[in-house]
């Protein structure tokens, strides 16, 4: 099938659909227009939840391997063409080229992981002529809402939860980031039979049309805190299973015998990695007093290092951050940092940002070098909230107890990391934070095998790992008794 990339469309029950509206998002390194895409109405939504219940019974019912097959062959489709995609990822989210390559690439790795899980049925009795069967059977249609800032990668995850587990699903890109999704389910029509993966671009009614949807059995859902509240609000009117992938507030903790110039450059990495606009970014880092001055120059060296332009430019590492609204936001904890104290070491002149946004008749894009903030104080914005941007706190610690009392002390709990060379001691503190990931001298990296959610709040339930696949099931347990006995 020819797959273009300049028009784009709906795809319900394996056919490409148009809208009478349509809409755009932007370039956020130009601020030009990408193409038009659907807006979506209520009988969009409708035909795609149909389609995908009369898809639904065929493949539940085709065998675990083959639903597996179908899928490992729609991924390295995705892959062949991870030229194209990674170009219109560019476009639509802004991040370089390299690394838009690398989320394209990296779905294989992670899909190739979790398709060799395989939920089966299990004997967990058997005994006095009874057999007791635990099944795992899918829960229906399920709704994928994904956001801006890795549209490829976790748009592909919740595809491959539900095909995997035989589940049929309608997806949602975010308007800001609409293309890829568009085009990864056009290309799975070539794999999948008609409504088995069906996707749908809008405006902003549109997740709350799904999650409200009665024909709708689960909502995986990934994005901010704020509004994983309201998705989980409206999912319990119609009892819909949910998984909430929210916000994070990663604490990253540097013990005093650290290799200083090497980790601190590993924490810049970490930090400013996709312009800090990851869920398990490092966004705040504690490091121990007796090496504090050192870490940040070093921290500040690698940084500023970090080329800050279109995403299309050679050598350039940090894109801008994704849309208008984001760029105020991180604007915004600049204006909290000057109102609140603590030493802006690099980057972070609000005036300067504004003015570069500004500059060519607004045509320039949404850029922001990154920015580190020593010693803000605990209650500011920074230590407290997520930017989703790049601009990170740096804070002191003398005593372990109390730095991992700090470390916990938020709502969050995403990630978090312990860094040292004392690999005991740092494993004894990772083991005590509050985080559904946690890692010793790393950060970030994971392997579909391993559940990944939040703690708190951010979020419910996991996505990958047998409990990922678990959360598009329905359990049953299957008593099997081959004669009837009295009772009495
Ligand atoms: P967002 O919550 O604004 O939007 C996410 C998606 O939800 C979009 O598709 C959006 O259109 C849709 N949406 C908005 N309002 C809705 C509603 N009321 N009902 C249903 N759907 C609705 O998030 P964002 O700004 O796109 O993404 C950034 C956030 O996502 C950050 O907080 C980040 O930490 C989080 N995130 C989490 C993970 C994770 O795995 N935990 C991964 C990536 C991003």
């Amino acid at each position: 099938m020819e797959l273009n990339f300049t028009t784009f469309t709906n795809i319900i029950d394996g056919k490409p659909t148009t809208t009478a509206e349509t809409r755009y998002s932007i370039n956020p390194s130009t601020k030009a227009p990408n193409p038009p895409v659907p807006v979506s109405t209520k009988q969009d939504l409708d035909d795609a939840v149909n389609a995908a219940r009369r898809a639904l019974k065929g493949w539940a019912a085709t065998p675990w391997d083959e639903r597996r097959d179908a899928l490992l062959s729609f991924v390295k489709a995705v892959v062949g063409r991870k030229e194209e995609f990674a170009g219109m990822l560019v476009r639509e989210q802004g991040k370089p080229y390299m690394f838009a390559l690398l989320e394209v690439a990296g779905v294989e790795r992670q899909i190739q992981g979790l398709a060799t899980l395989k939920l089966e049925d299990e004997v967990v009795a058997d005994e006095g002529g009874r057999k007791v069967v635990k099944r795992y059977v899918p829960l229906g249609v399920g709704g994928a809402i994904v956001p801006w800032n890795f549209p490829v990668m976790l748009m592909m995850l919740k595809i491959s939860h539900a095909v995997l587990t035989g589940n049929t699903v309608v997806c949602k890109p975010s308007p800001f980031t609409p293309y890829t999704g568009l085009k990864l389910v056009e290309l799975a029509q070539q794999f999948f039979p008609p409504g088995v993966v069906n996707v749908l671009s809008g405006d902003d009614n549109l997740g709350p049309w799904m999650t409200a949807h009665p024909g709708i059995d689960k909502i995986s859902f990934t994005g901010s805190s704020v509004t994983g509240r309201k998705v989980m609000e409206s999912c319990s009117r119609t009892l819909k299973r949910v998984t909430l992938e929210l916000g994070g507030k990663d604490p990253a903790i540097i013990l005093p015998d650290v290799d200083v110039p090497l980790v601190a450059a590993q924490i810049a990495f970490y930090s400013f990695f996709n312009s800090g606009q990851i869920c398990m970014a490092t966004k705040r880092i504690y490091v121990h007093s007796s090496i504090a001055k050192e870490f940040v120059s070093a921290l500040v060296a690698a940084a500023k290092n970090f080329k800050v332009g279109d995403g299309m430019g050679e050598g350039v590492f940090m894109g801008p951050v994704n849309n208008g609204m984001q760029y105020e936001k991180v604007m915004g904890f600049m204006d909290d940092v000057k109102k609140t104290g603590g030493e802006v070491v690099l980057g972070g002149d609000p005036a300067r940002f504004r003015y570069k946004a500004e500059e060519k008749g607004g045509q320039s894009g949404y850029f922001i070098d990154p920015t580190i903030v020593f010693n803000p104080s605990e209650e500011s914005r920074i230590m407290k909230e997520e930017p989703f941007g790049p601009i990170v706190p740096v804070v002191k610690w003398d005593d372990e107890e109390d730095v991992i009392r700090r470390a916990n002390d938020t709502d969050m709990g995403l990630g978090a990391s312990v860094w040292g060379k004392d690999v005991e001691r740092a494993e004894s503190i990772a083991r005590r934070l509050e985080a559904g990931s946690v890692w010793l001298n790393e950060h970030i990296f994971g392997v579909a095998t391993a559940p990944f959610g939040g703690w708190k709040g951010s979020g419910v339930g996991v996505e990958n790992g047998r409990e990922g696949l678990v959360g598009w099931c329905n359990v049953q347990s299957l008593y099997i008794k081959g004669e009837v006995k009295s009772v009495l």
